[in-house]
């Protein structure tokens, strides 16, 4: 399967394999969402603020999968929507609270500390959960989008046999 990706000028052929078991043939599309920061840019405005610019570059791309990969992938990406709500509510309520009992006399009584350590909580939460059930992203592309590095070493080789220069990994020359 041959792909072409116009923004970035850049063709590219797909293994007929699952690009996260790499055991089974491809029979879905799976959409890789990336997208790099390129440029940042910061002004000073007439208000006297910085005003900070940044320029993405939509980076996304298309592997074939299997099915059973794909409902495992969706629910990896179910698991980490929900490590990061879980681990944002309390940083985001802690804040609140924060800023709150910083700025006025709502909440007095309870030690500011309270909030911080709700928030801390928080934080220790999702970097725990995310190092527990965290994965390495199924594929990702380098900024230029002209390198690519999959998950499944396998897949990998099999990509690189198809596209030799656009692999970041060097792999050996195929035998002829
Ligand atoms: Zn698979």
């Amino acid at each position: 399967m041959t792909m072409k990706d116009r923004r970035i000028n850049v063709e590219y052929q797909l293994p007929n394999l699952c690009a996260n078991c790499a055991a089974k043939p491809a029979e879905l599309n799976w959409r890789i969402s990336q997208a790099d920061k390129i440029d940042s840019k910061t002004s000073f405005s007439i208000t006297g603020r910085f005003k900070t610019t940044d320029t993405y570059r939509d980076l996304s791309f298309r592997v074939g999968v299997c099915k059973d990969c794909e409902k495992e992938l969706k629910q990896e990406g179910v698991i980490n929507g929900v490590v990061i709500g879980v681990g944002c509510a309390p940083v985001i309520l802690g804040g609140i609270g924060l800023v709150a009992a910083l700025g006025s006399t709502a909440f007095t009584g309870v030690p500011r500390t309270v909030f911080i350590a709700i928030m801390a909580a928080g934080i220790i939460f999702y970097f725990a959960a995310a190092k527990l059930v965290g994965k390495d992203d199924l594929a990702f592309r380098s900024i230029d989008g002209k390198k690519f590095t999959f998950r499944n070493k396998k897949y990998e080789a099999a990509f690189a046999k198809l596209n030799p220069k656009l692999v970041s990994r060097k792999y050996s020359e195929p035998a002829a």
